[in-house]
């Protein structure tokens, strides 16, 4: 086999090379050195997400097999980088009798631990739920980019082009979407900001999510967000996203913080925020759209397409390329 070339080294290029190798197989990294949206994401891995409270397909199997693959990966990197989180859902007066049901008896029952039905000042009542985590992307991508490093594995700059000596993945993110080459994706590219803060009153140990969210880092400090901007994608931390992040810190925090930093970047989406990974031309490999969830998603989506690489598995149609420009054609 060819050795194989990972383009970009966020979460989705990280996790195909620590499939690669542990597999055993010869690969380098080109990235930029240019900070993807893997460098901002806040990490959160939780069962019932968005307005709607909606429970992902296969979260279960995907966050085991998230949890087994960090810790996997902690044992070399020699650091911990998979945190397991109790989250605490609020469910305001005007979203709760639409939303209670599905914790009482629809899809987010089984994940519910408690249930506290007593309105708080701000009138909301609180749901706790077991199988949350964060990852820390930061720590992760650190520590995975100096352990390649030191093997001699990373090349930084930026990439210029596919080779016939090599198999090249791409796993460029948002840029790779932006840019439309070489595949003409269709993508929802969203915008979102998030800001760190250090607020030793809130002495909160979980992760809080509603009108927002926000996640304890450790030492009294906690990520705050995020924003979704659709139109102006650029990775420019604004006045109008800090307004709407201190909104959602004051709601679930409370009033007494300090701004540790702002940040802002670009999650890479394409349809229902799904991945999406195939071969689109002979030795040249894409995997891609890890969306809001990339934490969740980078370990199970690079594994499949590792396996579809070096054994010839298939892909479950809702990962593939193919799947994925069929259902394009189809719908318009
Ligand atoms: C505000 C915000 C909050 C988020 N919060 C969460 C969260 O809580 N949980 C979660 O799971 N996800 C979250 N995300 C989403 C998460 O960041 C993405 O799903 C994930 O990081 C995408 O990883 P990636 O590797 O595909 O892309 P990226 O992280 O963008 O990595 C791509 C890499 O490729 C490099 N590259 C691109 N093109 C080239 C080239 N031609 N040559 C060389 N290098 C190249 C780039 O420099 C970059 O290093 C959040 C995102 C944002 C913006």
């Amino acid at each position: 086999m060819k050795p194989v070339v990972i383009v970009g080294l966020g979460l989705a290029g990280a996790c195909t090379a620590w499939h690669l190798w542990h597999r055993g197989v010869a690969f380098r990294i080109i990235d930029s050195g240019k900070r993807g949206s893997s460098h901002v994401a806040a990490g959160l891995v939780h069962p019932v997400t968005g307005k709607n409270c909606t429970v992902a397909e296969g979260y279960a199997l995907h966050r085991r097999e998230a949890e087994a693959f960090y810790q996997h990966c902690e044992t070399l990197l020699q650091q911990q980088v998979w945190h397991p989180l109790e989250v605490v859902r609020l469910l305001g007066n005007t979203e709760r009798k639409k939303l209670l049901p599905k914790f009482e008896t629809g899809p987010a029952a089984e994940w519910v631990i408690d249930m506290d039905l007593h309105e708080s000042e701000q009138g909301d009542i609180a749901i706790t739920l077991r199988g949350g985590a964060r990852l820390d992307v930061a720590e992760f991508l650190r520590r995975s980019r100096a352990f390649f490093g030191k093997h001699g594995l990373v090349e930084e700059r930026e990439f210029s082009g596919v080779s016939g000596d090599a198999t090249t993945i791409l796993c460029e993110g948002a840029q790779g979407l932006m840019r439309g080459h070489p595949v003409a994706w269709q993508h929802r590219c969203a915008k979102g900001e998030i800001l760190t803060v250090h607020a030793p009153s809130w002495r909160q140990s979980r992760m809080i999510t509603g009108r927002g969210w926000l996640v304890p880092v450790g030492n009294d400090c906690y990520k705050v967000g995020a924003t979704y901007e659709w139109n102006q994608l650029d990775e420019i931390p604004s006045e109008k996203g800090l307004r709407h992040i201190e909104s959602i810190a004051r709601h679930l925090g409370g009033a007494h913080y300090t701004i540790l930093s702002h940040d802002a970047g670009i999650r890479p989406i394409l349809r229902k925020s799904q991945p999406v990974a195939g071969m689109i031309s002979p030795d040249v490999y894409v995997l891609n759209g890890l969306g809001s969830k990339g934490s969740l998603h980078a370990p199970w989506a690079t594994r499949a397409l590792v396996e579809h690489l070096l054994d010839g598995a298939a892909l479950q149609s809702h990962l593939s390329l193919d799947h994925y420009f069929a259902s394009l054609r189809h719908s318009s």
